[in-house]
């Protein structure tokens, strides 16, 4: 038996979600830009799962916006804020944001956009002081956040960010929130704290793969990326994917209902996987914020001190234990983390982070199996 262990990178769909999916492909839904009855149906069911989303968001129907993937969302966000006039004034992000964000911030500034860079503390937590800083300093267009990260499940104070924006000086930039996330696993509330645009992705939370949502307050002008077509309120040319989408819906829908058990069922699996990880293991650190602190309730980064990352990940997959590396590979080389170096680990360290992210199969047996078997391997390995 498998023990599946990497959700922050994919979510496995639901059973209730495989069959909403596979039920509208037996519907021969059509072209949803179509007038015949065919195409009629699929716009209905896009409809349909627009609304629920927005339900399930507290927001407008027309400011759920359906894109392939949370990257493509992110680039939406970032590119078509600063390609829309007033974009001049630049951007203000994190330095531990996804690839997705930081690399079309780095592009923007080398076009000649101005960029601030927002740094982090030892936990991965984001200094409000230098976020108040960049925001008075800059004057930027647009501030781009993380809701919750990735690879070591630290949270934006995303309150306090709120009120900071509503005090700016020298106008309110424009506020994007990546919360790909923190979607069903902590409270979101993108209208009480008056987010303008925000990323979410369906196959983190048990959908299918291929469906993002760009989160777009009414009235917040951008650039499309993809032109050639009038779908999405003209803001995304391309013939929509009706039965993916339908079935993203239902799974958002699912996992923002459930949110705050699940939050409670995670954390607690969480809090066993790191006390069964110190029984068996010694000299292993917990990375990113501490277990009693406000964090992404299924997400551990742990360091197994000389160990290498890599080979831990590949001797865990073969004894059935999935889990991944916050570093990236690139031409055989292991890159290290960039969230980890910006926490303050030097490279060898960022390059052996090893990423435990749960979710909603997993259960307190796959924790013990898990921590059996991370035992034996660690043993073997030292
Ligand atoms: N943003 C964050 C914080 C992510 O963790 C990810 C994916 O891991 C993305 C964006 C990109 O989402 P997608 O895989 O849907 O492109």
């Amino acid at each position: 038996m498998r023990i599946y262990l990497d959700h922050n990178a994919t979510s496995p769909m639901s059973a209730e979600v495989r069959e909403r999916f596979l039920e509208l492909l037996d519907e021969d839904l059509g072209n949803p830009s179509s007038t015949h009855a065919s195409g009629r149906r699929a716009r209905a069911v896009i409809d349909d799962s627009r609304a629920e989303i927005a339900a399930a968001l507290c927001v407008p129907e027309e400011s759920v916006l359906f894109t392939a993937c949370g990257s493509e969302s992110n680039n939406m966000a970032l590119r078509g804020a600063l390609e829309a006039p007033g974009g001049e004034r630049g951007l203000a992000t994190t330095v531990i944001e996804h690839s997705s964000v930081l690399e079309p911030a780095r592009d923007l500034e080398q076009r000649g956009f101005p960029v601030s860079w927002i740094p982090v503390d030892e936990r991965g937590a984001l200094n409000l002081g230098s976020v108040q800083h960049v925001i008075e300093s800059s004057g930027c267009r647009l501030l781009s956040t993380m809701a919750a990260n990735n690879e070591v499940g630290s949270l934006a104070p995303l309150d306090e960010i709120s009120e900071l924006l509503g005090k700016a000086p020298s106008g309110r930039p424009l506020w994007h929130v990546d919360g790909v996330q923190a979607l069903g696993r902590v409270p979101l509330r993108l209208s009480d704290w008056g987010v303008d645009l925000a990323s979410f992705s369906a196959h983190k939370v048990g959908g299918p793969l291929g469906v993002g949502i760009l989160f777009r307050k009414p009235g917040v002008e951008l650039r499309p990326l993809a032109l050639g077509g009038g779908q999405e309120s003209n803001a995304r040319a391309g013939t929509e994917n009706a039965a993916a989408i339908a079935a993203a819906a239902l799974a958002i829908r699912l996992a923002c209902s459930k949110q705050e058990s699940n939050a409670v069922r995670l954390g607690e699996l969480s809090t066993m996987l790191w006390e069964g990880l110190q029984e068996v293991a010694a000299r292993v650190r917990l990375l990113g914020p501490d277990l009693d602190s406000p964090r992404l309730p299924n997400t551990l980064n742990v360091l197994f001190e000389n160990i290498d990352g890599r080979t831990l990940v590949a001797r865990l997959d073969l004894e059935g234990v999935e889990a991944s590396l916050g570093s990236a590979c690139s031409s055989g080389a292991i890159e290290p983390s960039h969230v980890l170096l910006a926490m303050g680990f030097d490279a060898e360290e960022a390059r052996a982070g090893l990423r435990l992210s749960l979710g909603a199969c997993t259960s307190r047996a796959d924790i013990h199996s898990a921590v059996d078997t991370m035992g034996k391997v660690l043993n073997e390995l030292r």
